[in-house]
């Protein structure tokens, strides 16, 4: 949704500062959007993303503030659930439990604005995350995993599972959204067509580079 994706742009440092209880679900995904990096629509226009989008410390300010937010979500799971525990299966659920504080219109199959980017009227399909912000969320949570000790081979967000859901996600919102979620190219507008994007396409945006090399 256009609008959601420029006021989150044109207001990058919203960041909440409280992380509490479920409110740390909040101000993780709206800060995840506002890094810049995965609103959905910004597909086209996110060639004015600079080479170095942001600088390390806001990164690394984002992954701790990711970790915080999932530990917490860890830590209110019921059954209590460790990180040494933690499985695809459960980031899997943690995704769709963000999903409920997503501000993108993805519409159903049914909504006559299915596959509309510029949807000429409101419609009651569900605000979700987009995928974007998803993608770039577990890249720096696979990094932070690694960080604090996990092993790389045990990360769950490296889970085939959590590759398998993002890129569904990925394909029903650009089909959905009517988006189109190639990746940024430097030559001049080339034809735009799915089928030469490899399922495991890194996205767009350079600061979600270390995320997809992460994913891969
Ligand atoms: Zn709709």
């Amino acid at each position: 949704m256009d609008l959601v994706s420029l006021s989150q742009q044109s207001n990058p440092n919203n960041y909440p500062s409280s992380i509490v209880g479920s409110n740390a679900a909040i101000s993780s995904t709206t800060s995840i959007s506002s890094s810049g990096v995965a609103t959905p629509t910004s597909s086209t226009s996110i060639t004015q993303a600079p080479p170095q989008p942001t600088t390390p410390s806001r990164y690394e300010n984002q992954k701790r503030r990711d970790w915080n937010t999932f530990c917490q979500y860890l830590r209110n799971h019921r059954p209590p659930l460790s990180l040494s525990m933690c499985s695809g299966a459960h980031v899997l659920e943690f995704l769709r439990y963000l999903d409920q504080f997503g501000k993108t219109k993805v519409h159903n199959q049914t909504c006559p604005f299915f596959g509309l980017p510029n949807p000429p009227a409101p419609c009651p399909c569900p605000l979700r995350q987009a995928w974007g912000s998803l993608d770039a969320l577990i890249g720096r949570l696979r990094a932070a995993y690694e960080e604090h000790g996990g092993r790389p081979e045990g990360n769950p967000f490296g889970a085939r599972a959590v590759r398998i859901y993002l890129r569904e996600v990925r394909d029903f919102q650009a089909k959905a959204r009517g988006v189109s979620y190639e990746k940024k190219r430097k030559r001049p507008k080339q034809k735009v067509s799915s089928a030469q994007q490899p399922p495991s396409a890194p996205p767009p945006a350079a600061v979600l580079a270390e995320a997809a090399a992460a994913s891969e």
